[in-house]
């Protein structure tokens, strides 16, 4: 421990994994724990994705690759981009990573010096604001309420971007809250940014293809073309193909800092793994219909638990437009547990788990995922019920 650099004074564990493993460990010692705290889709991946990994090792997907990722990947990533996030992306300012995670750890530690500032909206995911203080910056909390949907307003960002803000994150469908950020809001944030060359943004679209709002999915280097020089748009194949496993992520920006990611991956983790780039390509080039399916169940789960948790005493949440997460407030059950972990650690005692509102710089609340059947959905809101009752 000694040992340990100073870096790692500023990061903790992801309290959202902390969670879940908490849960998988009850559970293995014959606890009924329905888990409510992960990150990622129940659908097993599509069998047409899994046949294209197992010819790919047949076909020798078991060395290096060029370490930004094939050209067969960087082709279908173009299409993803293009198709459903409307940016044009040439393949050379695409970088393929492992994982979402990798890319936007890659862009921070590319640009950020001590003294650096971040603006994260907060409730934020868990890794952005680990990332940053990882780099010896620090994290400009944006506050964001239920009763705008957790979305900030051009006016409130203006007020936060000062002369050493670096980056903007804008996460949209968003983790936690399932906020959704439509054109018109991104236009006033654009006009903004006009006004502050200094600050980048960091567009994470990974939830894109889940954003159950009317009309294409907007994303801010496709609504303002004119700033995409200084928009990393993030995206990957973990959560709408059911691919958390495979660890493929994507991005594309400005040549300058993919190749700046690029010098970094190749003395690092090289490239991500050959066999889930060709697995990727299949997902991105290969049947998207059942994407709707999905998208129309996580509706109806979504509607289920909205419906649900507004009709327990002491707990509410707004309508999330997108991603398979409900941010509750639990304000009003405060005065009774103290804290929202120590509500999570109740609703564990019950038989279910989420993860409290603090991990994601919110508080007296949780976040719930509703990617889980319609029946262990129910189950699981009538224990909170009767935990609660
Ligand atoms: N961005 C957001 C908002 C997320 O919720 C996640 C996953 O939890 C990621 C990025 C990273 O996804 P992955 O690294 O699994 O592709």
């Amino acid at each position: 421990r000694a040992h340990l650099g100073q870096a790692m004074e500023r990061v903790a564990a992801s309290q959202t994994t902390a969670m879940t493993d908490r849960a998988s460990a009850l559970r293995e010692a014959g606890r009924d724990i329905i888990s409510l705290s992960v990150g990622e889709p129940d659908f097993p991946t599509p069998s047409h994705i899994i046949a294209a990994a197992k010819a790919a090792l047949d076909d020798g997907a078991t060395r290096y690759t060029a370490v930004t990722g094939t050209s067969a990947l960087k082709a279908a990533a173009a299409l993803h981009f293009q198709r459903d996030l409307g940016i044009a992306a040439q393949p050379d300012a695409i970088i393929a990573t492992a994982g979402g995670k990798q890319a936007i750890f890659e862009a921070f530690a590319a640009t950020l010096s001590a003294g650096d500032e971040v603006i994260v909206p907060s409730p934020w995911w868990v890794s952005y604001p680990q990332m940053v203080r990882f780099m010896g910056a620090s994290v400009v909390p944006l506050l964001t309420h239920p009763r705008d949907g957790f979305r900030f307003d051009a006016g409130e960002l203006d007020g936060q971007i000062g002369p050493r803000t670096k980056w903007l994150v804008l996460n949209s469908p968003g983790n936690p809250t399932g906020a959704v950020y439509p054109a018109q809001m991104l236009r006033h944030i654009g006009e903004v940014l006009r006004s502050h060359p200094q600050v980048m943004v960091l567009s994470d679209d990974i939830y894109a293809p889940l954003n159950y709002t009317s009309g294409p999915h907007a994303t801010l280097a496709a609504v303002c073309p004119d700033l995409a020089e200084r928009v990393l748009t993030v995206s990957g194949v973990s959560k709408a193909y059911a691919m958390t496993g495979f660890r493929i992520g994507l991005a594309t920006g400005p040549h300058w800092l993919v190749d700046a990611m690029g010098r970094l991956q190749s003395n690092t983790s090289g490239n991500p793994a050959a066999v889930s780039q060709a697995a990727a390509v299949a997902a991105l080039e290969g049947p998207q219909d059942f994407l709707a399916e999905w998208r129309e169940a996580f509706r109806e789960r979504r509607d289920l638990v909205v419906r649900r948790i507004n009709a327990i005493p002491g707990l509410s949440c707004p309508v999330p437009d997108g991603a398979f997460y409900a941010f509750v407030d639990a304000a009003p059950l405060m005065d009774r547990f103290g804290d929202d972990a120590a509500l999570a650690l109740h609703l564990l005692d019950n038989g279910v788990a989420i993860v409290p509102a603090s991990a994601f710089g919110g508080r007296d609340g949780f976040r719930i995922s509703f990617a889980a059947s319609k029946e262990k959905l129910d189950e699981a809101l009538s224990r909170v019920e009767s935990a609660l009752a």
